[in-house]
């Protein structure tokens, strides 16, 4: 029985590096389980050995945290369905694919690498779509023992059968119907005895109690093999919820190419969470009015799964730089000043001159000329750092013999109106 909340999950393989995308991901699913009162988790789909990088997962969480994505369940905190780590779940993948082979819904293979190459090969010549031809699926159960007691190497195949048809219920792009011809007789576990992304994610959806799985389109093509995986189980389908892509100004496919694609080079650039979180929001998403300014609490309030978008997102820099400047300018003067601070101190430039109330009058002489905190001290310098040069020209100009004089008699008159001023502050 699927929970009465909604739980959702966060399910990206460490690369090294969060995506904007799965940013957006992990910020749609958070949204939605705050809305509802449901649980978010994290889960780390680790299963590709041949990706592994070191220190990725930490660097993940510590891009969650930063951006305020705080996932209820997950690795490090822990909860009920751990562990949630993939590669921690090796026994689980194991003994659900023994059910399958079991039941006939999954078959060894053994076919070399030069048998699958020829295969494919013969059917690229005839225009045909590449899929395996059940050559396996033949062997007797004492043939298949026979070749496992021999140490052969093997993969495990899920067994789609031919002309059925598959349906996929999706809350964003309607109901989208498969043939199962066109369907591949997926690897289940691959020869290094690791399961692949497929069987982990439908095992541990189900098992994690998932109810909505929200994750990108390119996860589309997959979710027909999804649906039969479920049935093959005899389990209930989560509700499934595609986001639109994420394109660049040009509509091609947002990639490295065209910017960056880490949220991590985002922060460094000096954007504040609040802006990317507020843009990335709006990245196919809208409350169905024009608004475009939010903080966090507020998205979780207007968010709903059924305003997304079915078509792709532009990812447009002028906008995030332009909500960067809004929400910078919504801080508190003794925010921005504490801000300004931090990047004195990245920069090298601070010293305990800069007490809090000088750096707070700067941030409010300078917050109306810049979108980004660093953009004060590359602008206003000045207020840092003595002047360690002059223009010579400007000087054999202006200076004549009595320009001392005059400077010292109007730094005089300037501090004398001061003390009036004061004064009649005081009396105001
Ligand atoms: N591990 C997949 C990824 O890296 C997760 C896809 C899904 O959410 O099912 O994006």
């Amino acid at each position: 029985m699927i929970s009465e909340f909604p739980r959702v999950r966060f399910a990206p393989s460490p690369t090294g590096y969060l995506h904007i995308g799965g940013l957006r991901t992990a910020l749609y699913n958070y949204l939605f389980a705050k809305k509802t009162g449901g649980k978010f988790i994290l889960r780390i789909e680790d299963t590709d050995r041949a990706r592994f990088v070191e220190g990725a997962v930490e660097n993940l969480i510590s891009t969650m945290n930063w951006s305020g994505l705080h996932y209820d369940e997950g690795p490090g905190i822990g909860g009920e369905y751990g562990p949630y780590i993939q590669s921690e779940r090796l026994e689980i993948y194991k003994e659900h694919t023994e059910k399958l082979l079991e039941s006939g819904k999954a078959y060894y293979c053994f076919c070399s690498k030069e048998r699958l190459d020829f295969l494919r090969d013969g059917q690229k010549a005839k225009g045909e779509q590449s899929v395996y031809d059940k050559h396996c699926l033949k062997l007797t159960p004492e043939e298949v023992a026979e070749k496992l007691k021999d140490g052969l190497p093997y993969v495990v195949r899920m067994n789609v059968v031919a002309n059925q048809r598959v349906h996929v219920k999706d809350i964003i792009r309607g109901n989208i119907d498969f043939d199962t011809n066109t369907i591949d007789d997926q690897v289940l576990i691959k020869s290094d005895g690791f399961p692949t992304y497929h069987l982990a994610n439908v095992v541990d959806d189900h098992l994690m109690k998932i109810t909505h799985t929200i994750r990108g389109e390119e996860w589309l093509p997959s979710t027909p093999k999804h649906v039969l995986l479920y049935q093959a189980f005899g389990w209930e389908v989560p509700v499934f919820a595609h986001l639109p892509l994420l394109l660049n100004p040009d509509r091609s496919k947002l990639s490295k190419r065209q910017g960056d694609v880490a949220v991590e080079d985002y922060r460094a650039k000096g954007y504040l969470k609040e802006a990317l979180i507020n843009f990335i929001a709006l990245l196919g998403w809208n409350a169905g009015d024009d608004r475009e300014f939010y903080y966090m609490n507020e998205l979780v309030d207007s968010f709903s799964l059924d305003r997304i978008n079915k078509s792709g997102a532009v990812f447009n820099l002028e906008k995030l730089d332009w909500l960067n400047a809004e929400h910078l300018r919504a801080k508190s003067d003794s925010e921005l000043a504490s801000l300004l601070k931090e990047e004195l101190i990245t920069i090298g430039e601070y010293s305990d001159d800069f007490s809090d109330e000088l750096l707070e009058k700067v941030v409010v002489a300078m917050k109306e000329r810049v979108k980004f905190i660093k953009e004060i001290p590359q602008n206003a310098g000045y207020f840092f750092a003595k002047p360690d040069s002059y223009d010579e020209k400007g000087i054999q100009k202006g200076w004549k013999e009595d320009t001392p004089g005059l400077l010292t008699s109007y730094m005089q008159k300037l501090k004398v109106s001061l003390i009036h001023l004061k004064k009649i502050m005081k009396l105001l």
